[in-house]
């Protein structure tokens, strides 16, 4: 089986097109890891995007903050207003879509899926300390995860945590990582509409689970364009802004 691995979309309607562009024919099953919407000015056309690839999803903390299911009190000024934004143009199934969303941890045949930290949907793992519980914990040997926007990760073997750092070399479309019997993974695919890693390309993943290998892609797609709905929308400026830098 080969899944699609999708995460933080974040409303980018042309990142997401870009990815599924590059990514056609190479995978059976689409899951998604949450924040589908916010920031973006796609809302609707990703919900449907979403929902007709008939993915697997689990809610981030920005569908949440959209759909009404948590309020956006710990969000930033910045994300609240795309928040709010993002409420007022939902319509009313997609709303419904978004509310009705599973936390994670889900298993998907292999694949453990959390939006966020293992034990806590909100929580960012970024340092090795804080993905050590994931490491030991998750249900799969395999567990993905987004809400930090930064593509790579984590593995766990004989006492020995080691950080991933896979980018593919400009001009290549992807970087390859073999799973290692008796080693455990915490991956995360990057984000597809709002990467932060410094790599302003689209980022997802394709995993391989009969021949254990994960690759992690990034897609060019057309920034400005996204840039110029976000300001016809009257997004903040600093969402337009980072798009570009991939920051
Ligand atoms: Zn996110």
């Amino acid at each position: 089986m080969h899944y699609l691995v999708l995460s933080d979309i974040h409303a980018n309607y042309t990142a997401l097109e870009a990815a599924l562009d590059a990514a056609k024919g190479r995978w059976e099953r689409p899951v998604c890891l949450g924040d589908i919407v916010g920031y973006g000015p796609d809302p609707n056309e990703v919900i449907d995007r979403v929902r007709a690839l008939g993915a697997t999803v689990i809610r981030g903390n920005h569908d949440k903050a959209a759909s009404g299911v948590a309020d956006a009190e710990d969000f930033n000024p910045v994300a609240r207003a795309a928040a709010t934004w993002t409420r007022e143009q939902l319509r009313p199934d997609n709303l419904a879509f978004l509310q009705q969303l599973p936390p994670g941890p889900i298993e998907a045949d292999g694949l453990a899926l959390v939006h966020g930290a293992l034990h806590d949907e909100d929580e960012y793992v970024f340092a090795p300390a804080q993905a050590l519980n994931g490491l030991l914990e998750s249900p799969s040997p395999v567990t993905c995860f987004g809400h930090t926007h930064f593509q790579g990760g984590f593995s766990f073997h004989h006492d020995k945590l080691e950080v991933i750092q896979l980018r593919p070399e400009p001009g290549a479309s992807f970087a390859a990582l073999r799973v290692e019997p008796g080693t455990r993974y915490l991956l995360n695919p990057g984000s597809i509409g709002q990467p932060r890693d410094g790599d302003p390309r689209a980022a997802f993943a394709i995993a391989d689970m009969d021949h254990k290998v994960i690759e992690f892609w990034r897609v060019p797609y057309d920034i400005e364009a996204v840039q110029q709905r976000m300001l016809q929308a009257g997004l903040p400026e600093p969402l337009i802004l980072r798009l570009a830098y991939g920051r």
